[in-house]
C-alpha cells in the first residue's frame, strides 16, 4: 500500500486514541476525540486542495480509516459520516456550494453529518418515502423524518435527501439548526450509544434550485462513490477486528495455548487487509479482484467471530459489563446493521443460519 508520508504523527494520532478513555454512553460525545483529530489535520484530508484540504488518495484515506478504526471504533465511524458528508458535497457538480462550504469544513469550524440512510437501506419496504420532496416553485420542500443521522445535535449542516412523486430523489445540504429542522434526542443503543445517532424532522425545509447537491435522478445515492457498503465501510470492520485481535493478543501473551485459536483469525484479517489494499486500486474489472460486497461480508464475519472468540477465551470474566470483550462484542454487532447492502445482509443471515455443519 501507499507510504503515507506522516507515519509518524499518523501513529501519535492513532496512540493518543487508544489513551482517550472511550465513552459507551448516549450523553457523552467525544469532543476530545474529534479534538485529536483535527488537531491532526482530518479534518482536511478529503478536502480538495483548491478548497483548503489536503485531498489524500482512496487508498491512503481507506488505510487510515482502519487504523483509526483499530484505535476508536466510534472516532472513525463518526469521522467517516462526516466525510461522506463531505464527499457528496466535493461530488456536487453545484461548484458554488461546494465553494462555500468546503473551506469551512476543511478548516473544522464547521461539522456536516449524513442523513442518508432512507435513500438506500432504512425503510426501504415503506408505501411511501420517509423524506418527501415537492416543487414549489424553482425550490423543492423537504418533509418527514429522516431515521438516522450520526452527531446531529452537534452538526452544522446536514446532507440528506427526499423523493419526489415521480420517483426522484434530490440531495442536499440542510442547515441543522434552521428553526423547519428538529433533532429528536439521540437514542441508546447496543452499541455506539456515543455517536449520539438519531432522527431528525424535516418541517417545509426550502431548498432553491441552486442549492441541490445531487438530482434529482432516480437513485440518487448510486452517483458518486461512497454508498452503502462502499469500502470505507470494509475499511473501518477490518480494523475494527485487528483492533479486538490486539487486545486478544495480548491475553494470548499470558496463555500461550491461545495462539491456536488466535493466529488463524491474525492470517484472516491480514488477508482482508491485502484485499482491501488491491480492491482500492484495482478496476472494476481486474481479475481476482474481490468485489466491495464480498470484501464487507467477509470483514462482517470477521468482526464478528474475532469478538466472539476474544469474549470465550476471557470467559465469565469478560461478560461482566465494562470489560472491554464484552464491549468488542457489542460493537462488533453494529457491522450487522449498518450500511448492509441487501447481498451483505443475506450474506450474515445464511452465515448465522447454518450453524456447525
Ligand atoms: C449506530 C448507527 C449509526 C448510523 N448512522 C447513520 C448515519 O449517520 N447516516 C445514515 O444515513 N444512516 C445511519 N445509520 C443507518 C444504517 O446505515 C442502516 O440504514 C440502518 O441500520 C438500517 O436499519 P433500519 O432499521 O432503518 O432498516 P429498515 O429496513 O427500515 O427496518 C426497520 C424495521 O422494519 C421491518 N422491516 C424491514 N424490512 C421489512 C419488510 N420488507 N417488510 C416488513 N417489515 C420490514 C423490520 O422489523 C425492521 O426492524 C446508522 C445505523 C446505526 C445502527
Amino acid at each position: 500500500m501507499t507510504c503515507i508520508p506522516d507515519e509518524s504523527d499518523f501513529s501519535a494520532l492513532t496512540a493518543r486514541l487508544r489513551e482517550l478513555a472511550n465513552p459507551d454512553a448516549v450523553d457523552c460525545w467525544p469532543t476530545e476525540h474529534l479534538q485529536t483529530l483535527w488537531q491532526a489535520g482530518a479534518a482536511r484530508w478529503v478536502i480538495p486542495r483548491e478548497f483548503g484540504g489536503e485531498g489524500i488518495d482512496a487508498e491512503t484515506l481507506l488505510w487510515r480509516y482502519r487504523e483509526l478504526a483499530r484505535a476508536s471504533l466510534l472516532t472513525a465511524f463518526i469521522f467517516s459520516q462526516r466525510n461522506a458528508a463531505c464527499q457528496r458535497i466535493e461530488s456536487s457538480a453545484n461548484r458554488h456550494i461546494a465553494a462555500q462550504l468546503l473551506p469551512d469544513l476543511a478548516s473544522g469550524r464547521i461539522l456536516a453529518t449524513v442523513g442518508i440512510s432512507h435513500l438506500t437501506t432504512s425503510r426501504q419496504h415503506w408505501q411511501v418515502p420517509t423524506v418527501t420532496a415537492t416543487m414549489d416553485g424553482t425550490d423543492y420542500l423537504l418533509n418527514g423524518v429522516v431515521p438516522w443521522a450520526t452527531g446531529a445535535g452537534y452538526a452544522d449542516l446536514l446532507v440528506t435527501g427526499g423523493t419526489l412523486a415521480d420517483g426522484r430523489q434530490l440531495l442536499a445540504v440542510v442547515p441543522v439548526r434552521a428553526p423547519a429542522v428538529v433533532v429528536r434526542p439521540a437514542v441508546a443503543m447496543l452499541g455506539l450509544s456515543a455517536s449520539c445517532t438519531g432522527e431528525v424532522e424535516l418541517h417545509d425545509v426550502r431548498v432553491s434550485a441552486s442549492d441541490v447537491l445531487h438530482g434529482p435522478i432516480e437513485r440518487v445515492m448510486a452517483a458518486g462513490a461512497g454508498g452503502a457498503g462502499s469500502l470505507s465501510t470494509s475499511a473501518i470492520a477490518i480494523g475494527t477486528a485487528q483492533g479486538t485481535l490486539d487486545c486478544f493478543a495480548e491475553e494470548a501473551e499470558r496463555r500461550p495455548e491461545l495462539h491456536h485459536y488466535l493466529n488463524p483469525l491474525q492470517r484472516e484479517a491480514d488477508m482482508l487487509v491485502e484485499s482491501l489494499a488491491a480492491a482500492a486500486v484495482a478496476g472494476p474489472a481486474q481479475k481476482g479482484r474481490v468485489s466491495a460486497e464480498t470484501l464487507r461480508q467477509r470483514a462482517n464475519s470477521l468482526v464478528i467471530r474475532a469478538a466472539q472468540s476474544w469474549l470465550a477465551a476471557t470467559r465469565g470474566a469478560g461478560y461482566v459489563s465494562g470489560h472491554p470483550a464484552e464491549r468488542a462484542v457489542r460493537e462488533s454487532l453494529f457491522f450487522l446493521v449498518w450500511s448492509c447492502p441487501q447481498a451483505v445482509l443475506d450474506a450474515s443471515l445464511k452465515e448465522l443460519s447454518c450453524g456447525l455443519s
